[in-house]
């Protein structure tokens, strides 16, 4: 039995120390800040939860390839209540709508009957659709069956056509500038449009439903796997320095001053927050690689939370909208995700909890985190995008005047100061076009002992891919553990 120790406890640190106390091995895990959960998280304000993270989980169809893993991680089991809303989004523009429906008949239906001058590219596009949900192994109706041999001759083309365009050229190739929308408003214009496909097929593929009870849920459950298994926690640990003799990783060092040993060790962080910093190398080729690339691409948001006073609940699940010119820059986004949370019991009796989402692209998060260096401005540019957000929430939805009061307004400057991530992004580099999202290679020059785990290994990130590079480290320590190390290093873990 070897002791490993992780730094970082998100998804990514949990998965891959669940992992490896089912091989067998003692594990401690060593997170900066005072709870789990790194991005996959929530918190409370004057009695509301606010759900930080999930949309969708990818891998809750218990035929999909994905369930396994969540399954054996504690996230899901044949108890588990899941949430699929009818539809994962709704794009509203004027007096029009298209939404992604579970149902991918009718999403198909509402685009046709919106567009039918883009009838063509409709049915090539969820043609598309349909082939994925079948390589990706989704599950479900008409999803499951496997392709044969002669349909991946006549349904690849179609794919490899998407895999070069990006959603921006994607979008060129429809007429109806409401399907425009729709298309652009969920992920950002730069990724291929088969990440697009990849979505609409997990959605339609009733492959992305939300556990009951949301992010907080989520974490919780691996939490408790993980210690059910015997693993350690300790929090409020932000590691400085891991020492190195010999090429092996011997202590790591905590800002508290406070060290701990083991024989292996897996780190989770961002890479760019861990080497160069923390860990004296450089970046694995391999990772550095995606950072390197000419279209590497991440993204954020700026988020708010409310309380809604009301039994009126006028959406359902998440619409999409236009951001106005004019709060363009402030907010700096183009579209506003809101999303409404009456299906959970987030909020006290009579009330539920709205929260907005504006994805931006990394000049902004850096302008977010240089504008924190300012803590009075800052707060007043927080109160400005508050009133900005309840001006644009009552605009398309009017009876919800005088109804929402901010419980909170966070910026990728708050994803920074939690997760340490270099530029408040809390998602990997966009799956740009032509690219194939092979994972980066989890070990460390120079350092015998280590391996890596985190979304960033593979993009586009997210929840399952942190959840698979977690396991992927675990076995990668557990053959590392086959071998042996010599005998002068620290036998035990200490802190
Ligand atoms: C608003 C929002 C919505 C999202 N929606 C979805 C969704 O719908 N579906 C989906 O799949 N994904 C979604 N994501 C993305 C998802 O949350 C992330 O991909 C995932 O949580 C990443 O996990 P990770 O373990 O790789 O990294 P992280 O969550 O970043 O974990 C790294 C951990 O390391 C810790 N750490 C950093 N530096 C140190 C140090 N020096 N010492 C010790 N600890 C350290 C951090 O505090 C953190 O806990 C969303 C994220 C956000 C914020």
């Amino acid at each position: 039995m070897a002791n490993i120790v992780i730094i970082g406890g998100g998804v990514a640190g949990l998965s891959a120390g669940i992992y490896s106390l089912l091989n067998g091995h003692s594990v401690s895990i060593f997170e900066k800040h005072r709870i789990l959960g790194g991005n996959l998280t929530g918190w409370r304000r004057k009695g509301h939860d606010i759900d930080g993270c999930v949309h969708w989980l990818t891998g809750t169809n218990p035929n999909s390839d994905f369930y396994k893993m969540w399954n054996t991680v504690g996230v899901l089991d044949e108890n588990t209540e899941v949430y699929y809303g009818e539809q994962l989004f709704s794009y509203v523009l004027g007096d029009k709508k298209i939404s992604l429906y579970c149902d991918m008949e009718k999403t198909r239906a509402e685009m046709l009957a919106v567009a039918p001058e883009d009838e063509k590219e409709i049915n090539r596009f969820m043609r598309a659709v349909e082939t994925m949900a079948r390589i990706n192994k989704v599950g479900g109706e008409n999803c499951d069956r496997k392709m044969m041999p002669w349909e991946w001759i006549t349904k690849a083309p179609d794919l490899l056509f998407y895999h070069s365009l990006s959603i921006k050229q994607l979008t060129k190739r429809f007429k109806n500038e409401v399907i425009r929308g729709f298309l652009s408003a969920l992920l950002s214009e730069k990724f291929s449009s088969v990440a697009l496909i990849y979505v609409f097929s997990t959605i339609t593929g009733k492959n992305g439903g939300v556990p009951r009870g949301g992010s907080f849920e989520i974490e919780r459950r691996m939490e408790e796997r993980f210690r059910s298994l015997g693993g350690q926690v300790f929090t409020g640990k932000e590691a400085v320095k891991i020492n190195n003799k010999n090429g092996y990783a011997t202590t790591v060092e905590f800002s508290d001053g406070s060290i701990a040993s083991g024989d292996y060790m897996i780190v989770t962080t961002e890479p760019s927050a861990a080497f160069g910093k923390f860990i004296d190398a450089e970046m694995p080729y391999s990772v550095k690689k995606i950072y390197d690339a000419g279209d590497g691409y991440r993204f954020s948001s700026s988020n708010a939370a409310f309380s809604c006073e009301s039994d009126d609940i006028p959406f359902r699940d998440e619409i999409i909208v236009d951001v106005p010119q004019k709060y363009r820059y402030l907010l700096r986004a183009d579209y506003l995700m809101i999303r409404e949370y009456s299906n959970e019991n987030f909020a006290p009796e009579g009330k539920y909890v709205v929260q907005t989402l504006a994805i931006c692209d990394e000049a902004a998060c850096v302008d977010f985190i240089n504008y924190r260096d300012n803590k009075a401005k800052y707060n007043e540019m927080k109160k400005d995008m508050a009133i900005a957000l309840e001006e644009i929430i009552t605009s398309v939805l009017p009876s919800l005047k005088g109804k929402l009061t901010c419980l909170d307004v966070w910026t990728p400057a708050t994803y920074k100061r939690y997760t340490n991530a270099e530029t408040g992004t809390f998602q990997s580099f966009i799956l740009a076009p032509k690219s194939i999202p092979i994972p980066a290679d989890n070990r460390v020059k120079g350092y015998k002992n280590l391996v890596l785990a985190g979304q960033w290994l593979q993009s586009p990130g997210g929840l399952p891919i942190a959840l698979d590079t977690g396991r992927v480290a675990a076995m990668t320590v557990a053959k590392l553990a086959k071998r042996g190390l010599p005998t002068y290093l620290p036998k035990k873990a200490m802190v």
